[in-house]
Formats: C-alpha cells, sequence, structure tokens
C-alpha cells in the first residue's frame, strides 16, 4: 500500500506537520527519493531522516503531499483506508438525531482525515467526488469500502470540479456503480421533503451543509413575510412554509431552480399563492424593492462564493457588504437576517467585520443573536482551520 519512495522535508518544514496540518507544499520539500506515481502513499521525512507521517503525493499540484497520517507507522496496516472510511461513516450514524435527514456527508476530505475524498449520501444513493491525485488513485478501493459497509442502491459520481486541474486531472461526472441514480432523488430533512439532481444540480445536488442553518430558520418564520435571496431548489422556502410562514418571496438567476422550488413545494402539498418567485439578479431586485418600499421580517442572504482565489477578495468583499447592507435595508424594525458566506478565503473575523460595514452603510442597530456554521456531517480539523467555510450570522436588525 505505502510506496518505496519517499520525501524529505526542508529544515524547519517539520514543524507545520508537528501541529498536523495536512498540507505539505513544494516549496517545502527538499528532494524527492525513488519514482512515485501521481496519488501513491508515501513517507514524508523531516530534514534529519524522523518519519513524520504518510500522505498522498500529487505532483502536478503546489500541495505536493497531503497528510493521511501523522507519525504513527504502526497504525498503518493494509486495511488503514478502509478503517478511515469506516469510521467517518459510524461517527455519522452517531450523530443521525442532529442530522435528522436521509442526505447528509458522509465523508468530509480533511475534516475527516481523507483529503480530497468527498461522499454525500441522498437517501439510497451515494454521490463521490474524488478531487486530489490520490483519491483518484485509490478511487476503485474507495467504492468498494463503500459498497461493502453502506450497502447502496447506487453510486454517481461528481467530480466534475476545476480543482481537479490542479491535480492534473480533467473534470469528470458519471455513473460509477449499481442502479443509476433517477434525474430526481428524493430525500428527507426532518419534516420536509426535497427533489435532488444529483447529475446536475450544485455541488453533489443540495446544500447539505446549511441543513442546520434551514433547522433553526424554521423557530423564526410563523406567519412572517420571508425573503430568500439566493434561493436555490427552496431550501429555506419549504421548511419556512411548513413552519407557517406568512409568505416567501425567492429570487434567483437561474430558472431551473425556481421551477424546482415548484416542483418541491407540490412534493410537500403545500399550495401557497403566497410564494413568489423572482427570476434574476439579486443585486438588482433587492434595489427595486428598496424603492417600492417593500418590508420584510426575515430576510436570508446566501449567496453562492464570491471569493474563489486571493484576487477576487476586494470585489468578492464589496459584494458581501453590498448585498448585506441592502438586505438591511428591506428589514422591519425587529426582523431578522440570516446572512451566510461560503468563501474560504473570508474567515469569519473577516466576515464579521463586512456585516458591520453593512450595518454602518445601511443605517440600522444590528445585534448578533447566533453565529452560524456548516453542519456536524462538514466537520474541520481544528489544525485546518480552512475547512470552516460556511459562516454566517442570525442577526436582529433593530
Ligand atoms: N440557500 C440555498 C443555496 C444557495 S446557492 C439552499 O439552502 O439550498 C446560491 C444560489 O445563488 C444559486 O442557486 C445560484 O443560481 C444563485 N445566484 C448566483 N448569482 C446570483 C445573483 N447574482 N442573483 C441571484 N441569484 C444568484
Amino acid at each position: 500500500m505505502i510506496s518505496m519512495g519517499y520525501v524529505v522535508l526542508k529544515r524547519g518544514r517539520e514543524i507545520s506537520i508537528y501541529r498536523r496540518h495536512p498540507w505539505v507544499y513544494s516549496g517545502a520539500i527538499l528532494k524527492v527519493v525513488g519514482s512515485i506515481e501521481p496519488g501513491e502513499i508515501i513517507r514524508v521525512l523531516s530534514n534529519k531522516g524522523e518519519f513524520l507521517g504518510v500522505g498522498w503525493y500529487s505532483p502536478a499540484s503546489q500541495i505536493r503531499v497531503r497528510m493521511l497520517n501523522f507519525g504513527d507507522e504502526e497504525s498503518l496496516g493494509e486495511d488503514f483506508l478502509y478503517k478511515k472510511i469506516q469510521r467517518a461513516i459510524s461517527l455519522r450514524e452517531a450523530l443521525i438525531d442532529v442530522i435528522d435527514s436521509s442526505a447528509y456527508r458522509l465523508i468530509n476530505s480533511e475534516g475527516d482525515t481523507i483529503p480530497g475524498v468527498i461522499v454525500d449520501r441522498y437517501s439510497n444513493f451515494l454521490v463521490c467526488q474524488f478531487l486530489s491525485a490520490g483519491a483518484e488513485r485509490f478511487k476503485d478501493l474507495i467504492i468498494s469500502c463503500l459498497r461493502e459497509i453502506l450497502k447502496p442502491e447506487g453510486i454517481f459520481e461528481r467530480s466534475d470540479s476545476n480543482v481537479r486541474l490542479k491535480e492534473g486531472l480533467k473534470p469528470y461526472k458519471g455513473h460509477l456503480w449499481g442502479r443509476e441514480a433517477p434525474d430526481r432523488v428524493e430525500i428527507r430533512e426532518k419534516d420536509v421533503k426535497f427533489f435532488v439532481d444529483v447529475k446536475r444540480g450544485h455541488k453533489s445536488g443540495f446544500y447539505l451543509d446549511q441543513r442546520e442553518n434551514r433547522y433553526i430558520f424554521r423557530d423564526y418564520v410563523a406567519n412572517k413575510r420571508i425573503l430568500n435571496c439566493f434561493s436555490y431548489t427552496g431550501g429555506f422556502c419549504i421548511h419556512g412554509f411548513k413552519k407557517g410562514a406568512k409568505e416567501i418571496k425567492n429570487i434567483d438567476a437561474s430558472k431551473d431552480v425556481l421551477d424546482a422550488i415548484e416542483e418541491n413545494l407540490k412534493l410537500n402539498g403545500i399550495n401557497k399563492l403566497s410564494c413568489e418567485n423572482i427570476k434574476g439578479n439579486a443585486f438588482n431586485i433587492l434595489k427595486e424593492m428598496y424603492e417600492k418600499k417593500e418590508v420584510f421580517d426575515v430576510v436570508v442572504v446566501d449567496p453562492p462564493k464570491f471569493v474563489h482565489n486571493m484576487g477576487q477578495m476586494k470585489s468578492g468583499i464589496r459584494g458581501y457588504k453590498k448585498i448585506n447592507s441592502m438586505a438591511f435595508r428591506l428589514v422591519a424594525e425587529g426582523g431578522y437576517v440570516f446572512t451566510f458566506s461560503c468563501s474560504g478565503l473570508v474567515d469569519a473575523e473577516l466576515f464579521k467585520k463586512i456585516i458591520l460595514e453593512s450595518a454602518i452603510d445601511a443605517g440600522r442597530d444590528v445585534a448578533v443573536l447566533k453565529e452560524l456554521s456548516q453542519g456536524v456531517d462538514h466537520p474541520y480539523s481544528i489544525s485546518f482551520p480552512e475547512g470552516r467555510y460556511l459562516k454566517g450570522f442570525l442577526l436582529r436588525i433593530l
């Protein structure tokens, strides 16, 4: 399982490995010994020859090694990957009451010490992403572990992400094993059902990471007028109506996802004339709503990732500031805002500062009721804070 090849780090570069950070950058490596194929598991040694751990080798990537294990050579039996997968799955099983859904993340990459491997469950179907050279190389093994442990009906691959290019891999998606997933897989979250398009939907089909925030949202909706910006297929909307929202306006740039909201309303037997789906750019629509003096009791702001790289930081910050200040202007006194950023590069402190700027801009007093994050099925390693990409606030607008 473990290659004969190994890498030796430059002097001092073992520190981040001592701190259990899972990424070894190419610049930290002094030499590569032996011929190592992409995705092989290799040993990582310090400059003094000390064994630091093993990781997946990615010759094409700046992140040259992704650590699988720190220091502990004994535990590296032939089945160590199987055990990791089993552990990730049993951690979800232990949290099934918190999750309270038939759709959740089973394996979350670095958060489960399996870098580049993401596996989501949608009822009886699994959707996998193999995003590192190591994940790609060990794909068959991973699939056979998943089959053995979970006995799914079918497995679909959604490795159609451009991050694969950095690993020297082409984006790919397609049916992998078992029964091919239908165009719409039905899932449940608490007492609400959704159709999920695992083949064409965003991410692996649904924003599973927002589940717990949708659950919190349910407690704030009864009899309320709600504006759901960047609605996607209606995650917040359907939960909102289920818990007695009076009126919901959804805004999204894509007609397909607004059509999917209609389907999801039907699926839940919700017949609401008070649901309006508005197709367009949320920035423009919020401006128009302000001009028309529209007011809401609760506003959700869940935009797509604005900052993909450092070059987009400035414009991304501007975007978050603008959309939030526009949202604050539309909220009735005493109303609530659920606001989010899924840009990994915008950390929680920065996001808080942006929200402050938005509040100043809108001229509103804004109180933080709760800090929000990704759900328990999307854990991040304490030594890898980059893994906490989703942050949000539940705010009260005074
Ligand atoms: N809140 C959703 C997820 C939102 S994903 C949930 O819980 O399921 C972001 C959504 O924003 C996508 O559906 C995308 O189509 C939409 N979008 C992207 N840019 C937009 C824009 N400028 N205006 C309106 N919608 C936009």
